[in-house]
């Protein structure tokens, strides 16, 4: 086999757009792969499990390619002089410009060709993130990089560059030198970096960088998403450092720059699956799923939201409430569209049960349960509150057969709910949950859902259940109301339902409920004056009636004898029929208070005189029995 031009495939792979290019001979990376391993027992992985398996590839090229003589390493520069929108999630750079993956492997295959072009028979395999073989390690070996404080640099271009690698069996006449690290006393990206990942030089702690945590760890924290500055990746040290800035308006040709970057915040909000696949399906982070990336936007949404609420709500209580009031409003007209099939079906469950409607919960959602039961009792539907709590030390006692089971949690997933739902499947208990999440225990084992799931609660940092209570509330109040229209619940039932309540006062109460309380101011007709005057102030009424026998034949009011005083000084000798007002306003004592008020208010009087059909005197009703009772 032909020796390989080393000149002929550096240049070759400039041609090619690769910014760098260098050859190492290929033999085992023992060394190396001892400090790597020691890494590892010190759990520098984190959760990048992978890294752990097959460890003799990363150091070992004949693992990889049977043969092995040379390893090329060409660096591709991401550099892009495109800048993200103002107002946007911004994202590592390498994320900026067309996948890497994809570019870098196109561009070796022609580096490839062309060696077996120069070495007939020579064997390659390129690998691009695609295999095992450390390829920062070789990047070193072959000249292309060193170790900086932060992870690969070069020395001259900086380290804003991916790798590519092409194992071939053709030996080459002069391979390079390792690069050397330069980074001298400078400590600049340790002290930039946000994580504290470089406190140990010359080694990224994968554990805390948020380059790691973001991109490679599926069940990566919300707490390290929010904490995160970027949405995607993180570069921050890179940007400090003094080696890029000399070369950041480098631009290389093969740096296709994505349309995202015109995107702003709110276009990343409300990004849909195909927007994701329009504007990041040609870079690096389609290599996440729509639902993860989508779930950092909302991390980061809800950060800036929160700094925002915290920043300018400050000293202005009323914009606070205002918006607080909007985005509960929001979140109870957003449960509309969850009203389905389920809804219904558990209206007709209640209303066809023949036991009672057992409503149960825990924290704030055990509260919004006893207001549901409260409007469900007071509106025909006959409702126990059992605190989910309890429920599981005893009081499952309450439950019965035939009842149905109302679950009220924002979670699903709370202890005591899932204590509980096994025994109300063995006892036969048809089970409805109102519940915020659609996957949880609660929402997979009910047999009809409420979904009751809101965007975000109304506090910053979601602090206490506000938009999520408000919801299972209206939600409860839905139910009650169709259920009250499913029965046919008129105004007469809710008012039997509530006698002490003014509907029901109003729909209830009669006069005979009234005036027994009061005294009975009475004289005969032959009463003198001095008699009315004692008996009207003694009753305390403003007014007496005046019998003859039993029968009402006038009465007396403090205005009359008023009127008396101004018309004549010899009033001593009257007596009470003659300053009496002859046929008097009358009512039954079955009339129903309300209309007392009413008759009372029509004829701009404040006494009745409640008298039987024969019209014998029964007492007095005054406009104060009726504002006392809530009638004004
Ligand atoms: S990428 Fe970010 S988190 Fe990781 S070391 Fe650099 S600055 Fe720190
Ligand atoms: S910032 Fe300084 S210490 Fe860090 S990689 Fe660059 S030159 Fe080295």
């Amino acid at each position: 086999m032909n020796m390989l031009q080393s000149d002929k495939v550096k240049a070759k792979a400039l041609e090619l757009g690769f910014m760098q290019c260098g050859i190492a001979p290929a033999h085992a990376l023992r060394e190396q792969q001892a400090l790597f391993e020691q890494a590892l027992a010190e759990g520098y992985q984190a959760d990048m499990h992978f890294l752990e398996r097959e460890v003799d590839q990363r150091f070992n090229p004949e693992s990889l390619l049977e043969g092995c003589e040379s390893v090329v390493v060409v660096t591709w520069s991401y550099l892009t002089d495109a800048q993200p929108a103002s107002d946007h999630y911004r994202t590592a750079r390498y994320t900026w410009v067309e996948d890497y993956h994809q570019a870098v492997k196109r561009q070796l295959q022609p580096l490839a060709d062309f060696v077996q072009q120069e070495c007939p028979g020579a064997q390659c395999r390129i690998t691009v993130d695609s295999s095992r073989i450390s390829e920062k390690q070789w990047a070193v070996q072959s000249g292309v990089g060193c170790y900086g404080k932060n992870g690969l640099i070069h020395n001259e271009s900086g380290s804003f560059f991916v790798l590519g690698v092409l194992l071939t069996t053709a030996r080459v006449d002069h391979y390079d030198s390792p690069q050397k690290s330069d980074c001298g006393d400078c400590d600049i990206c340790v002290k930039s970096c946000p994580a504290h990942a470089l406190d140990v030089p010359f080694r990224v702690d994968a554990r805390k960088c948020f380059a790691y945590q973001t991109v490679e760890n599926k069940s990566v924290r919300d707490s390290v998403l929010e904490d995160s500055p970027l949405l995607f990746g993180c570069d921050i040290c890179q940007e400090r450092c003094p080696r890029n800035k000399k070369n950041i308006q480098k631009v290389l040709k093969m740096s296709k720059t994505s349309v995202f970057l015109r995107l702003q915040n709110r276009d990343f909000e409300n990004l849909t699956k195909e927007g994701f696949k329009t504007y990041f399906g040609e870079t690096a982070i389609a290599r996440r799923t729509y639902p993860r990336f989508y779930h950092a936007i909302e991390i980061k949404r809800e950060k800036s939201r929160n700094f925002e609420i915290l920043t300018t709500e400050k000293s202005n209580i009323l914009q606070c409430a205002g918006r607080v009031l909007k985005e509960e409003a929001e979140a109870v007209e957003g449960l509309i569209q969850y009203l389905n099939q389920d809804f219904e079906e558990s209206v007709r469950l209640i209303l066809n049960s023949k036991g009672r409607l057992i409503v149960t919960g825990i924290g704030k959602s055990a509260i919004i349960g006893q207001k549901i039961v409260a409007t469900l009792n007071s509106t025909g539907t006959p409702a126990v509150f059992m605190h989910a709590a309890d429920a599981v030390h005893g009081d499952l006692g309450i439950i019965q057969p035939h009842d149905v089971v109302l679950c009220i949690s924002k979670s699903g997933n709370t202890p005591e709910i899932t204590q509980l739902t096994p025994f109300l499947k063995q006892n036969g208990n048809k089970m409805i949950a109102m519940v915020g999440n659609m996957s949880s225990f609660l929402a997979q084992s009910a047999d009809y859902v409420l979904n009751c799931s809101v965007l975000k609660e109304a506090t910053p940092n979601n602090l206490a259940p506000t938009s999520s209570s408000t919801a299972q509330l209206a939600m409860g109040d839905a139910l009650a109301t169709a259920l009250i229209v499913e029965r046919g619940f008129t105004p007469q039932d809710f008012a039997k339902l509530h006698p002490g309540g003014s509907l029901g006062k109003r729909l209830t109460m009669k006069v005979k409920d009234l005036y027994k309380f009061n005294d009975k101011p009475a004289v005969a007709p032959d009463a003198s004056i001095q008699e009315v005057i004692l008996e009207i102030s003694g009753k305390c009424l403003g007014v007496t009636a005046v019998l003859d026998g039993e029968k009402l034949v006038g009465a007396i009011t403090d205005g009359d004898l008023r009127r008396m005083l101004q018309k004549s000084a010899d009033y001593a000798q009257l007596t009470a029929k003659e300053v009496m007002t002859k046929s008097p306003k009358t009512i039954h004592e079955e009339t129903l208070a309300a209309d007392a008020v009413n008759y009372m208010n029509t004829n701009s009087i404040t006494n009745l005189f409640v008298v039987d059909a024969d019209n014998r005197y029964l007492g007095v009703i005054h406009i104060h029995d009726l504002i006392r009772e809530g009638f004004y």
